[in-house]
């Protein structure tokens, strides 16, 4: 089956004061349809450079350097803004980690509901009023009849985040991407939510890439995973393939950094020693080398071979193969 997304060897840059940022090197990964992929990694990975890059909405100082973007088969990069306008109005749709500053404060959402449809010229408003409540109503908010009159701030932090979906569903997107969809809200808020957005693929079939800090809401929500560290993905995969087997040392540590895991095991929060490398000038070998406890003479000469899992995942590390290839890693899983 062909990806409804396929982004190819993204590169990205920043232009600075300091010099150029390589925030995104060969960034690749493809979504099937209707499957639900989760972008991992800690801050300034570069995991909202890829959304704003799908999306067309990278700040004024973004060059792409390279690669393609493809979506149900046309390449997005070379897109009109009158196109990736279009596109954005109908086929893919965001949800965005803070609705407080994605929505209009001084708007009902009845009538922030109604631009959204703006292209549909065929309804009229009460059509599309219509389509508002009926779309609330469905992504759990009370007396949508009611609630669609008022302003994001008459809603509660969940409740918002609910419209937010809800605006993002109104059109009926092929492809939905989510940007730290729950970040802003408490744990059963942010139970709910991933419950919702999981409700709402499941009806709808659409295409989900949902960015996150939180590895459980990755294990519960998505199919598959993308790691990413400064810049680079460095494992991708199958969700439970990456959760009870990791082949990527950073992956592994991730895992062992995320707090519900630990609440599983020691209570203690290990830390990854050291920093992300300055990406004006990422390293020459690995780019995980200066944090990794498996680190290698190559690995800081030598880029890591991709190596691929033969069901469409991959991991990039010197311990997979080649010379540096250690045939007791990874580690077998805990029982
Ligand atoms: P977070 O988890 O904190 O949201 P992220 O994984 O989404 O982080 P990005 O926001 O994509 O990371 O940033 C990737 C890198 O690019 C970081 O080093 C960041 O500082 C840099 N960056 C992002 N936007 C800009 C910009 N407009 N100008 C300069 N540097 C930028
Ligand atoms: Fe660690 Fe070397 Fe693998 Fe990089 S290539 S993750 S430094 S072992
Ligand atoms: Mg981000």
């Amino acid at each position: 089956m062909d990806p409804v997304l396929d982004v190819r060897d993204l590169s990205v840059e920043f232009r600075t004061a300091r010099g150029r940022i390589k925030a995104l090197r060969n960034v690749s990964f493809s979504v099937q349809p209707g499957r639900i992929v989760g972008i991992v990694g800690e801050s300034g990975s570069g995991k909202s450079t890829v959304l704003w890059s799908i999306l067309d909405l990278l700040a004024g100082n973004a060059i792409v350097t390279g690669g393609q973007i493809s979506f149900e088969g046309r390449d997005m990069l070379t897109r009109t803004t009158q196109q990736m306008l279009a596109l954005r109005g109908e086929d893919v749709s965001v949800v965005f980690q803070d609705p407080m500053t994605s929505q209009i404060p001084v708007l009902t959402y009845a009538r922030q509901m109604r631009d959204i449809l703006y292209r549909r010229s065929g309804l009229g408003k009460a059509q599309k009023r219509k389509m508002a409540t009926e779309m609330l109503d469905k992504v759990g908010i009370p007396d949508p009849d009611m609630r669609v009159d008022q302003y994001p701030h008459n809603f509660s932090g969940g409740m918002r985040q609910r419209t937010g979906i809800a605006m993002a569903m109104l059109t009926g997107p092929k492809l939905l991407l989510a940007d730290e969809p729950t970040t802003a809200l408490d744990v059963t808020m942010e139970a709910q939510i991933i419950h919702l957005l999981r409700e709402m693929q499941r009806e709808t079939e659409a295409t989900v890439v949902v960015v996150s800090h939180n590895l459980g809401l990755i294990a519960e929500l998505c199919d598959e995973v993308v790691v990413m560290y400064a810049g680079e993905v460095v494992e991708a995969g199958n969700v439970h393939d990456i959760f009870h087997h990791a082949r990527h040392p950073y992956t592994r540590a991730l895992l062992e950094c995320d707090p519900a895991r630990i609440e599983e095991k020691s209570h203690r929060l290990p830390v990854i020693p050291g920093d992300i490398p300055d990406l004006v000038q990422p390293p020459q070998g690995c780019i995980f080398a200066s944090r990794c406890q498996r680190v290698m003479p190559r690995c800081l000469t030598q880029p890591p071979p991709l190596v691929e899992d033969g069901q469409g995942g991959y991991a990039r590390c010197h311990l997979l193969a080649g010379p540096g290839h250690d045939s007791s890693w990874p580690p077998p899983p805990e029982v």
